[in-house]
C-alpha cells in the first residue's frame, strides 16, 4: 500500500511572541487573496477574541471550536481547501490524524501554537504533530525578555509578576485572569518553582 500525500501539513511553533501566528495568518491571506477557499479555526477554550491576531497586528477571522468537537471540525476541512489552524496547543492531540488526513486528501493544513508549556513541557497536540513524518516544522525562537537575546525558545508564566509552581493547571489565558502574564525566556532565565 502506498502513501499519498497530496496536500500539505505546516506547524508554525516556539515560544511567545515567536510570529508564529503572523506566519499564520501571512499564509493564510496569500491563498485567500487568490480566491482559494479559505477558513482559520481556532479553539473556544481562548476567550480572548473571535480573530487570529499576531501581535504585530495582522488579524484573520475565525471560527470558534469546542475542544471535543471533532465532527465539526471535520464539516469544516470539506468545505475548505486551505485550513489554518490557531492556538494548537489548546485542542486535544485527537485533532491531529484528521488533519493528517485531510492533507492526505489535497487539503493545505497551516497550523499555529505554542510546542511547550510554562513548565517546558510539549504539549500533546504539539507532541502529535511532531510526531507525524510529513509535518513541515517551522520553530522560531523570540527574544528573551531577561538577557534580550535572539534565543529564547520557552514561555515564561508570571503570577503577580513571579514565577509560578510546576503544580498550577497547564492553562491559565493572558488577560482572562488579570494576574497572569506571559515572557518569552531561554533556557537560562526560564524559572518554574517546585
Ligand atoms: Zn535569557
Amino acid at each position: 500500500m502506498f502513501f499519498i500525500m497530496k496536500g500539505s501539513i505546516t506547524f508554525f511553533t516556539g515560544p511567545m511572541f515567536c510570529g508564529k501566528t503572523l506566519e499564520l495568518v501571512r499564509h493564510l491571506q496569500i491563498h485567500a487573496a487568490q480566491r482559494v477557499p479559505t477558513v482559520c479555526i481556532r479553539p473556544m477554550t481562548d476567550t480572548r477574541s473571535r480573530k487570529v491576531e499576531s501581535r504585530a497586528g495582522l488579524t484573520y477571522e475565525a471560527i470558534s471550536i469546542p475542544d471535543a468537537d471533532e465532527q465539526t471540525v471535520t464539516d469544516i476541512i470539506e468545505r475548505y481547501d486551505v485550513i489554518g489552524v490557531d492556538e494548537m496547543q489548546f485542542f486535544s492531540k485527537d485533532i491531529v490524524p484528521i488533519l493528517h488526513q485531510a492533507a492526505r486528501h489535497g487539503k493545505v493544513i497551516l497550523t499555529s501554537g505554542l510546542d511547550t508549556d510554562f513548565r517546558g513541557l510539549v504539549f500533546p497536540s504539539a507532541l502529535a504533530l511532531f510526531s507525524l513524518p510529513e509535518t513541515e516544522i517551522h520553530r522560531s525562537r523570540s527574544v528573551c525578555s531577561v538577557c534580550r537575546k535572539h534565543n529564547a525558545t520557552r514561555t515564561q508564566r508570571l503570577k503577580n509578576g513571579q514565577p509560578v509552581n510546576r503544580n498550577e493547571p497547564t492553562v491559565a489565558i493572558e488577560g482572562a485572569d488579570a494576574n497572569y502574564s506571559y515572557e518569552p525566556r531561554c533556557s537560562d532565565h526560564h524559572v518554574v518553582l517546585g
